[in-house]
């Protein structure tokens, strides 16, 4: 069993990103520019957004984050999206899921400009990528296959269980699974709540992504010998050793699970890392396409 390490992985992607950065200035361009929008202060989303800042500084991207109250009415939050989008220093908008019950955020999502979309939601982003053109991927699913790359772990012809169809992560890794493309070539299935047969389809399955949010819900008899297991799931769970009160728990039971597995991404230290390295790619690539295209505003 081998563990598919999220920390060297996206530390390896990180790198090679703080490089290309330098070049990017050397050559006079601009420095890729991300705008992150925080709504309230739930602790999960404060502690994302502050990895997904710190990791910009790391890159040596320009960050910038606009805090709006957990009150904040719709219009506000689509003016400040519409700013951004008429900034030409920003290169990648993303607002911070989930939002306040006020704010519809379908009307959210399609309001950030598609050249701006780093977090790949917008309807032309997920339109584009189900035909297989280049766009924003979404940066979970984009951070699982950057991890199948690393570890050349064959997908092709593999039959893939995607267990969740959420817009951020089942729907999008279940397409590109099965896209003519490495990693891809997968015959994929995707599971949710009312899926009947679960634990049967699962055994079934060469490579397992859960993505459902229930902790350690992936049990060692639903999985076959040397199955590829990718973790996707963060729950905190109230643990009273720790400093914080909480532990972070993934969607799989992973010490009975790994010793089954030929790879397995752990929890914290897998995917969760992953995500923000492809945010960081898809931010990189926006800035890249601009430069290409002149620095235009095509709001
Ligand atoms: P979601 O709640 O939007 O979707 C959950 C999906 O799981 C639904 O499609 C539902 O049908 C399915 N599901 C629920 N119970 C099920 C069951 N008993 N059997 C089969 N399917 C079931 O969740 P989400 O936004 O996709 O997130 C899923 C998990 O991944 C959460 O723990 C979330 O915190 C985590 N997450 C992690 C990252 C990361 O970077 N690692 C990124 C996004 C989400």
């Amino acid at each position: 069993m081998q563990i598919l390490d999220g920390k060297i992985v996206s530390q390896a992607v990180k790198d090679s990103i703080k490089e290309k950065t330098v070049q990017l200035k050397a050559q006079g361009k601009k420095t890729p520019h991300l705008a992150a929008v925080l709504i309230g202060n739930n602790g999960a989303s404060e502690t994302y957004v502050a990895s997904k800042v710190k990791s910009c500084e790391e890159v040596g991207f320009k960050s910038t984050l606009v805090r709006l109250d957990a009150e904040v009415g719709e219009a506000v939050l689509v003016n400040t999206i519409e700013q951004l989008n008429n900034d030409v220093d920003v290169d990648g908008i993303l607002v911070q899921l989930p939002l306040p019950k006020q704010i519809n955020e379908e009307k959210v999502i399609s309001l950030i400009h598609p050249d701006k979309d780093v977090d790949g939601f917008h309807p032309m982003s997920v339109g584009k990528m189900v035909q297989g053109l280049p766009t924003f991927i979404p940066a979970t699913p984009y951070g699982i296959l950057l991890m199948l790359e690393h570890y050349k772990i064959e997908t092709k012809g593999k039959h893939a269980v995607v267990i969740g169809r959420s817009n951020i992560v089942g729907r999008p890794i279940s397409i590109l699974l099965n896209r003519n493309a490495y990693p891809g070539n997968c015959t994929v299935t995707v599971c949710h709540s009312h899926t009947p047969n679960l634990k049967e389809i699962c055994l079934q399955a060469d490579i397992i992504v859960a993505a459902l949010g229930k902790p350690q819900f992936l049990t060692a008899d639903m999985v076959k010998e040397n199955a590829v297991v990718i973790d996707v799931g963060i729950t905190r769970v109230a643990d009273t050793t720790k400093k914080s009160g909480f532990a972070i728990k993934g969607d799989v039971d992973f010490a009975n699970v790994a010793p089954k597995c030929s790879y397995i991404t752990p929890v914290p230290g897998g995917v969760g890392l992953m995500t923000i390295a492809a945010l960081l790619m898809n931010t990189y690539n926006a800035c890249l396409q601009k430069e290409v295209e002149g620095l235009k505003l095509k709001v």
